[in-house]
């Protein structure tokens, strides 16, 4: 048999999940003076993950990361096969059986948790399951969100917090010509909520927004943004750590939420508060949430490693809808090993460890590789630095197993009725939600159910 990753024995690699990391990997694979081919496998009809549906659809922009993966994806290299599940579908065993390689992308799936008493009563939500519900995501379609309620409290001080304020915050005209879920659409369009609140656990020179997302809350149509000047008074560590060097980032998003809390105007329909140094202590309601006990956090430790610790001192604020967005977690896949403590793969540079011993042919890279951190290109270089740790592995291959890429893992799925869609099916739903879109004057009207899009082809 010829040299393994030559034209005549090309290298078989496998790519589970098909987001930012995924496509970075493949990216990264194809572009290689290798001879490649790759199978990327995606749980639903749709690629693209969190671009399609973690971004906010009033965040077009961003967005556009899905023209360079689809061009990936027309390399004659490359073969989606999706609507299948590993660990479901195909096990991590058949994948290594039919490539070299195979590459976990695939995400953080689920949620932390606050572990307080409450936290699951009907009425207070994950954000993941709204950001889904909005987007468009099957996973969620079916999900229902009471916005009859006054007042609304997010918890978390990240971007996805951001992400959920504004679109509660936002007009629907705002949000019409976005790529919206109509159903989430309609929902809005009946909100009763005024009063929207977004509570960090620690102070204003810790939060994690970045100063673009913040300005969005400048100039809202129907909604103004509070934040009482006496909350960005700052401890001395605090102060001392916004001087650092290394801090320049934080200082902007400072100086955002200062410009912010100095914003005069009329009163408007709602308003959005941004409040520091308060942690939920429980969820109160007899059948549903109607109440949250906060308890007041000071900032302990040094500069630049602070933590909110509780006073003791508690009040209580009623609301009937809080989300949880307090960051995401990776889930277990089968036949993997799995770091529980941070709902991570373990792995040493991308290669996936098993009590400190690499899995021969299995690697790991994005938010299952380093945690849900980052923005979409962050995961470029963790995909390139992944795929360096494969090709210096190279050498250990032997280049005489013959291995059936794509065409065994089809064999399998057909034998299993496993109806996989493949990258030309996907362009004939991406056009049709795109006709379906044109009369709203939206990008596109998502297909929100499984069978729908698998009707279409
Ligand atoms: P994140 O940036 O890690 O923010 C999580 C927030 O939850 C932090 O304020 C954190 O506070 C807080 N938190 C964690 N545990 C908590 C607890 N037990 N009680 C109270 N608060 C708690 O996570 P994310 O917002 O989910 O975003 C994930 C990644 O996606 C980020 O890198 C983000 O930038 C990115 N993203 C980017 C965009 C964009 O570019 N537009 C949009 C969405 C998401 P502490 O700091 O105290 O831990």
């Amino acid at each position: 048999m010829s040299e393994l990753a030559t034209e005549n024995n090309p290298l078989l690699v496998a790519i589970v999940g098909s987001g930012p990391s995924g496509f970075y990997a493949c990216e990264a694979l194809l572009k290689s003076d290798l001879a490649v081919k790759v199978t990327m496998l995606e749980r639903l009809p749709s690629p693209y993950g969190l671009v399609r549906s973690g971004v906010a659809p009033d965040h077009p922009k961003l967005k556009q990361a899905i023209q360079v993966y689809a061009k990936i994806a027309e390399d004659e290299n490359f073969r989606l096969l999706a609507n299948v599940t590993v660990g479901k579908d195909i096990s991590v065993a058949e994948l290594l059986d039919t490539h070299h390689f195979v590459i976990f992308a695939n995400g953080a799936e689920s949620d932390r948790k606050l572990g307080i008493p409450g936290e699951d009563l009907p009425g207070s939500h994950t954000a993941t399951e709204f950001v889904g519900w909005y987007n468009g995501h099957p996973d969620y379609r079916e999900t229902t969100f009471d916005l009859s309620h006054h007042t609304a409290v997010i918890i978390g001080q990240g971007n996805v917090a951001a992400d959920v304020a504004r679109i509660l915050s936002k007009s629907v005209d705002e949000l019409r010509h976005t790529d919206i879920a109509e159903h989430a659409l309609d929902v809005l369009s009946e909100s009763k909520i005024k009063e929207i609140h977004v509570v960090g656990r620690r102070g204003p020179a810790q939060v994690k927004f970045t100063p673009k997302e913040l300005r969005e809350f400048e100039n809202l149509e129907l909604c103004q943004t509070i934040i009482d000047p006496a909350e960005l008074i700052l401890n001395p560590e605090s102060g001392a750590e916004l001087e650092d060097k290394s801090n320049s980032g934080q200082r902007k998003i400072y100086q955002q939420l200062s410009k912010l809390a100095d914003i005069q105007g009329p009163s408007k329909a709602r308003s959005c508060q941004f409040t520091f140094l308060k942690s939920p202590s429980k969820l109160l309601g007899s059948e549903r949430l109607e109440r949250i006990e906060f308890e007041r956090n000071a900032l302990s430790g040094e500069a630049l490693s602070q933590s909110a610790r509780g006073t003791g001192d508690t009040f209580e604020l009623n609301a009937g809808l809080l989300f949880r967005s307090i960051g995401y977690r990776g889930v277990a896949m089968p036949g993997l090993p799995f770091d529980n403590n941070k709902g991570l793969i373990p792995n040493i540079e991308g290669r996936i460890v098993e009590n400190g011993e690499h899995l021969t042919g299995l690697y790991v890279t994005g938010w299952i590789k380093r945690g849900p951190t980052g923005i979409i290109g962050t995961n470029r270089a963790d995909s390139v630095a992944t795929v360096q740790s494969l090709m210096e592995d190279l050498k250990t291959l032997d280049a005489e197993i013959d291995k059936s890429g794509a065409d065994g893992v089809c064999n399998l799925l057909l034998s299993r009725n496993v109806r996989y869609v493949s990258f030309e099916e996907w362009k004939k739903i991406d056009q049709s939600e795109i006709d379906r879109g044109q009369p709203k004057e939206k990008p596109r009207e998502k297909f929100t159910y499984i069978r729908e899009m698998l009707e279409l082809i």
